[in-house]
């Protein structure tokens, strides 16, 4: 057993990680993980600073392993962001505790799981501790792609690049760690191209397979503008359902956590002051998780929609290795069937379109419309 065993299919990224551990002229004090989505950025960080934490350099076993890679090490802080961005506050107390020395490890590890949400003056604050490494301490900043971090961090850190791990690999992982069953293992872990949180939703959950498929036959179904407008309503209304699926219950868990902190009763009818002003702060901060969540949602929908096209144009090269949707073959063949290999490319493209728009805070529905519309089948 090692630390490495759950970050799968990257063997180049898990050797510069290994030989940073055990020669110290090969070691940095500023890492620049970045990868696609899903691709085991988070895992691999952890990895990587349960590795340093080990007095054998990762063996995954011992105490210092364990913590580091459950998130309760010491000296190892994860910083997750569920908003839209990282606050320069919060970037000058990492800067902080970075100064100091690793309590109880051999290094003191910050890892910043989503470098790329570093508002320009939290990176500003971050680049002064970049610039004056201390001894002990390592920063690994985490994000899916280089032009995604501001230029003065990306220079100022040593780059290491994930790459989208292999479909079986992914459902290897599922089934080893996670007790799920091959066959379902294997159906999500192509149906999540290869994302291995998706992957693992879609084995879990019955819903979230039952959305995909609705989204995935949206394709065969766009007829008329009339249509169009109706695939895009149920896009969007997906979307949210999805998006509420993940977070009602957690919003309210964490109201009634906060209230018990604050030693307020939940079922009052008015509340002190101070306690509204707080359930006021998380409201708001629950909000800025939803918007975020619904867009996050959205795109893997329309990544899904995608997948179904690709495949078509797959079929179309006569190869039907390694498609994405094998459970839905009758939908691809249609496709393939009603539209030429340019118009799925015209397809694709108008998908990829809305994706960037509602990158670019264009509202999901008005961008789902014009895709859709793009994406009728000749009458
Ligand atoms: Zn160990």
């Amino acid at each position: 057993m090692s630390v490495w065993d759950d970050v799968i299919g990257q063997e180049s990224a898990v050797a510069t990680f290994s030989r940073a551990v055990t020669d110290p002229g090969a070691m940095t004090h500023a890492w620049l993980l970045t990868g696609p989505p899903g691709s085991g950025r988070s895992v691999a960080a952890k990895a990587f600073a349960a590795a340093l934490q080990c007095p054998d350099g990762g063996c995954g076993t011992c105490h210092e392993c364990r913590t580091a890679l459950e998130g309760t090490h010491a000296d190892v802080d994860v910083i997750a962001t569920e908003g839209l961005t990282l606050k320069v506050d919060l970037a000058r107390e990492l800067v902080q505790l970075a100064s100091l020395r690793p309590s109880v490890g051999l290094w003191r590890v910050i890892v910043i799981e989503d470098a790329d949400r570093l508002h320009e003056r939290a990176a500003d604050a971050l680049l002064k501790a970049l610039e004056e490494p201390v001894a002990r301490t390592v920063w690994i900043l985490c994000a899916p792609s280089l032009e995604d971090v501001i230029i003065t961090i990306r220079s100022r850190s040593r780059h290491v690049r994930l790459r989208t791990p292999p479909v079986e690999a992914v459902a290897a992982l599922l089934v080893r760690r996670d007790g799920i069953d091959p066959a379902l293992a294997a159906f999500a872990a192509r149906a999540a191209q290869s994302h291995v949180g998706l992957a693992l939703r879609l084995a879990r959950d019955e819903g979230a397979r039952i959305r995909r498929r609705d989204v995935v036959a949206l394709a065969g179904n766009i007829r008329s503008v009339g249509d169009a407008v109706g695939a895009a309503a149920d896009l969007d209304g997906i979307a949210k359902e999805e998006a509420a699926a993940s977070s009602t219950e957690r919003d309210v868990a964490e109201k009634v956590r906060l209230m018990e902190t604050l030693g307020a009763d939940p079922s009052a009818r008015t509340q002190p002051a101070h306690v509204r002003s707080q359930v006021v702060a998380l409201e708001k901060e629950q909000k800025t998780r939803a918007t975020r969540s619904g867009r996050d949602v959205i795109d893997r929908s329309l990544t899904d929609l995608f997948s179904i096209y690709r495949d078509a144009l797959v079929v179309h090269t006569g190869a039907s290795i390694g498609l994405v949707n094998q459970d839905m073959m009758e939908q691809v063949q249609h496709l393939a069937h009603v539209l030429s290999p340019e118009q799925l490319l015209g397809c694709m493209e108008a998908i990829g379109t809305a994706r960037e728009r509602i990158n670019a805070n264009v509202q999901p529905l008005l961008a789902l419309e014009a895709m859709a519309i793009s994406l009728q089948l000749p009458r």
